[in-house]
């Protein structure tokens, strides 16, 4: 062996020898089915491994196939999702889902243009597919993987440039074991969930060690844009009265479309009843203040909010803090 990863396939040999030995197992890499892959992806798109391994078999279960998830209607696809956030995931999956069954009889497409047809389905999940469940070679390129190529190779040109992209791009091509694209992809992600972590690696420990050029691997990567935080306030109404819980229904071009939420109200309005609530929780760049306050008798509800009776509120799909912060409210 020796410390260069420019000799692509004894790098890629010994990275797949390692994952074949040491990797994790996970039930989506159990499996050849596209269905059950494809879901794994999007599930992980934005959520963390241990949520989705505590959500994934049972989901699996009621949606064992996209026939299943496309007979179901989009309240009850949102309600089942609920606990994984980003809801436009479940509504892009259930739209691919009627695609493959009205276009394709219920079996996936085997190349990357006609994945790439189905809706919500982008360059990378198509490669995951294709990968994944064909073992065809194609390239994976996710937050992990580009920091272990930006570290193999010391290279500082920013990860979030077109250069910087370009670059990742043909290194990951010409690294990729045209074999075992499948053990290979898994490898590399692996590579950088365990030892090639952001921060501080564990190099001493690491499978291709004798194929880093990494002088100082926390430096890299680096990227032109740091992510910022920013605050947001809302004033949300708790009007509980013989009818129900006013809600709100969520209009088609909002972020939660489909989906009830506590009404808001102007904060010079809502600041006149009495405060019951603080929420704060994180959503994408945004840390959020719900500030909560009681109302009843002076509230006039909009066309969008209706009273909903308790009894209906657990099949009712509501993002994860409005679901919380109810219950909460209601004990
Ligand atoms: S030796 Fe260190 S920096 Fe290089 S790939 Fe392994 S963990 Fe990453």
């Amino acid at each position: 062996m020796t410390g260069n990863p420019d000799n692509s396939s004894d790098f890629s040999e010994s990275l797949v020898a390692w994952f074949l030995q040491h990797g994790r197992r996970y039930p989506w890499r159990e499996t050849c089915d596209p269905w059950f892959i494809l879901v794994s992806e999007v599930m992980l798109q934005q959520t963390t491994i241990p949520t989705v391994l505590g959500r994934y078999g049972e989901w699996m279960r009621r949606f064992p196939n996209p026939a299943a998830l496309a007979s179901v209607s989009e309240q009850e696809a949102l309600r089942s999702w609920e606990g994984l956030g980003y809801y436009r995931r479940v509504r892009a999956l259930q739209a691919a889902a009627k695609a493959v069954v009205e276009q394709y009889g219920g079996t996936f497409p085997r190349d990357e243009t006609a994945l790439r047809a189905l809706p919500g389905i982008g360059e990378y999940t198509a490669a995951a597919v294709l990968s994944f469940a064909f073992n065809i070679p194609a390239v994976l390129i996710d937050a992990n993987v580009a920091r272990v190529l930006a570290r193999l190779y010391d290279d500082p040109t920013p990860i979030d440039t077109t250069v910087g992209r370009r670059v990742l791009r043909r290194r990951a091509e010409e690294l990729l074991h045209r074999n075992n694209p499948r053990a290979y992809n898994s490898a590399l992600m692996e590579l950088g969930q365990t030892y090639c972590t952001p921060g501080a690696p564990l190099c001493l420990g690491c499978p291709v060690r004798t194929f880093c050029r990494a002088k100082d691997p926390t430096s890299l990567p680096v990227k032109k844009q740091e992510r910022t935080i920013s605050s947001l306030e809302h004033w949300d109404i708790w009007c509980l009265t013989e009818q129900g819980l006013l809600l709100e229904l969520q209009p088609p071009t909002a972020r939660h479309a489909g989906m009830y939420r506590l009404p808001q109200r102007p904060r010079e309005f809502a600041e006149t009843l009495p405060h019951l609530r603080d929420q704060t929780y994180s959503v994408t760049r945004y840390k959020v203040t719900r500030h909560i306050h009681r109302a009843c008798v002076t509230v006039v509800p909009r066309a969008s909010e209706h009273f909903i009776s308790l009894s209906r509120l657990e099949a009712l799909p509501l993002a994860s803090p409005d679901r919380k912060i109810i219950r909460a409210l209601l004990v």
